[in-house]
């Protein structure tokens, strides 16, 4: 199954689907208000609302999916599609992200394969969806893509074990880690953070859906590519990650709660090179579909 968050000029509506079928569950859920109190605080949910109240997302979308597909009048809830897509996740509480979690990315950058995880942040405000534009800003000397597969979050998770980190998570998504890398660089040099490099608008695109873990058999051998009007740039497959999903949740969990919508980037392969402007950057996982942006002068 999968979640979309879908444009709507009244607010986002929520979409769960199968395959090439979609149905609108922001309107199944308010015609079953009474079933879903949370509801009445959260007339129009966004995707947060709904992995906030439903920490077992997936026995409960896998429900409604039953119902909204056998239930008589239910074809009301059918989409023949949903439309224009926005972020899965519009506004994280955070995204964490690794830095070096590929070998042979850390080697073409001049930095060591890392001993433990290498976290940063970057801003919730950068997020932006499928189709939008990646803004260039000025003043930006190398601006670089990196493809990487996103795990969100589907419930609070403090202090978790590695063997039960799994069950914390809501699904995976596509998420391109937009980089100024010369600022980057020069705040590197100065022993700055990377906080700016990896946080002007634009520079989180993520997409194009929530990809529920029944449809996800194994995260960690996903095919990935980034190519760039056409041409591939990066090709790896999410196995060759160093830290995988699990000690990833429970080491950045014993740090800090990871609250249900966060998002952790779990880093780029190898074949980075800059983008221009004009360019359109398709980022491919299998089984999570295509994340499209093109970049305009910002
Ligand atoms: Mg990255």
């Amino acid at each position: 199954m999968q979640l979309c968050n879908a444009y709507h000029e009244s607010g986002p509506r929520i979409g769960l689907g199968q395959g090439d079928q979609w149905f609108n569950l922001s309107a199944y859920l308010a015609r079953h208000v009474d079933d879903f109190p949370w509801m009445y605080a959260h007339p129009r949910p966004t995707m947060l609302d709904l992995l906030e109240n439903h920490p077992n997302l997936l026995a409960d979308a896998s429900g409604w999916l039953e119902e909204m597909r056998s239930k008589t009048g239910s074809r009301a809830f059918a989409w023949p599609a949903p439309g224009r897509l926005l972020a899965p996740i519009g506004r994280p509480t955070k995204i964490v992200a690794l830095g070096r979690n590929y070998a042979a990315h850390a080697q073409e950058s001049g930095n060591e394969v890392p001993q433990e995880p290498v976290l940063f942040a970057k801003a919730p405000s950068a997020v932006c969806g499928p189709g939008d534009d990646i803004l260039y800003p000025a003043g930006v000397k190398r601006l670089d893509p990196e493809i990487e597969l996103a795990v969100v979050i589907g419930r609070r998770a403090r202090r978790v074990e590695e063997a039960e980190a799994m069950t914390f998570v809501a699904g995976y998504t596509i998420l391109n880690d937009i980089t100024a890398r010369d600022v980057q660089r020069s705040h590197q040099e100065k022993k700055w953070p990377w906080f700016r490099s990896k946080s002007y608008d634009t520079f989180c695109p993520m997409g194009p859906t929530l990809v529920l873990p029944d449809e996800v058999t194994d995260p960690h051998n996903l095919n990935l590519t980034l190519s760039v009007n056409g041409e591939i740039r990066q090709r790896s497959n999410t196995g060759m990650m160093i830290f995988k999903i699990p000690l990833l949740i429970a080491t950045i969990s014993s740090y800090m709660t990871l609250e249900p919508g966060d998002v952790i980037a779990t880093g780029t392969p190898e074949g980075i090179a800059p983008l221009n402007v004009g360019n359109l950057v398709e980022c491919f996982i299998e089984g999570l579909g295509t994340l499209q942006n093109r970049v305009v002068s910002g």
